[in-house]
């Protein structure tokens, strides 16, 4: 697996230790992307949210270039907060400050929990900022009622001029797969270990759909989940003898396409030999601990753009 490349458009490295990184690596991990969602409690003050959008612009950033893994994020207010409408309206206010930063590929992930009206304000808020600065859209579906909310997600997004190319929704299954494919947005697939979403059904959706528009992805965050979820699932889909071109195309380029629309992301860099100079520091800090760093990999000034 060491030779293939992978793309995991949506994991929250914050929650996730060197360890992993060290592994996704490994197994071939080369790019992610980080949304902004909650961390498993409520915020209860602005602050909170200033820090949290700094640390993925900035020490996530930095933390995955130290393993060789290129890292890019997607900023937004996320649906479960909405709810908070007070804070909402300053987290709001909030989003494009960061959202036009470097190394931001999409807003994200937003959209419905348990599709009150307050959510549905805030993604409304988000989407025409995102129509309006011609920016990729990370669409989180709920996982109740979740066929009801992606439709609506869908219908919103259209509603706020968001192009469909520019609409990723996020944690489809087999009832949802369709109504998204035949909307002309994206369709990724958050491939959980033990329940919701598994890589056997994922193999089988592939098989059934073709790899037009499909992406699958990890979203492993504080909870059970795997930060080895898409090239376990490629080595799957392999194994069950899906068409390699197939499989490369739900795991890589398609991710690669869907975020590269935002112009912050340096293919050429991606495909060459990541450059991993653990000498670097992030604000006088590194990731080392007293360890001696490690320097791999070509010069950065001798990649070619
Ligand atoms: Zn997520």
């Amino acid at each position: 697996m060491s030779s293939a490349r992978f793309f995991d458009p949506h994991i929250h490295c914050t929650s996730r230790t060197t360890d992993d990184f060290e592994s996704m690596a490994a197994a071939g991990v080369r790019a992610v992307v980080e949304p902004a969602f909650w961390l498993g409690q409520p915020r209860t003050t602005l602050g909170s949210f200033v820090d949290y959008f700094a640390s993925l612009v900035g020490w996530e950033r930095f933390r995955c270039s130290q393993f060789g893994i290129a890292h890019f994020c997607a900023i937004g207010l996320n649906s479960k907060e909405a709810n908070n409408e007070a804070l909402a309206k300053d987290v709001l206010e909030l989003v494009p400050r960061f959202a036009l930063k470097e190394g931001v590929v999409a807003v994200g992930e937003i959209g419905y929990d348990e599709i009150t009206a307050a959510e549905e304000r805030a993604y409304q808020w988000q989407l025409d900022f995102a129509a309006k600065h011609d920016m990729v859209v990370m669409v989180h579906s709920p996982h109740r009622d979740k066929k009801r909310g992606i439709q609506r997600s869908i219908e919103v997004a259209r509603e706020c001029g968001v192009p469909m190319s520019k609409l990723v929704i996020d944690h489809n299954n087999e009832e949802t797969v369709q109504d998204v494919l035949d909307a002309g947005a994206w369709a990724a697939f958050t491939i959980y270990p033990f329940t919701k979403m598994g890589s056997e059904r994922m193999v089988e959706i592939l098989r059934k759909y073709g790899p037009e528009r499909l992406i699958v992805d990890s979203s492993a965050d504080w909870g059970v989940s795997d930060p080895l979820s898409v090239p376990r699932t490629a080595a799957l889909m392999l194994a069950k003898g899906i068409d390699p071109e197939w499989v490369r195309r739900a795991t890589w380029q398609n991710a690669l396409d869907a975020y590269a629309q935002s112009g912050q992301i340096d293919v050429a860099a991606l495909l060459a030999t990541p450059v991993i100079d653990q000498s670097k520091l992030f604000n006088d800090n590194s990731v080392l601990r007293g360890q001696a760093p490690r320097v791999l990999g070509a010069n950065p000034a001798a990649v070619p753009n």
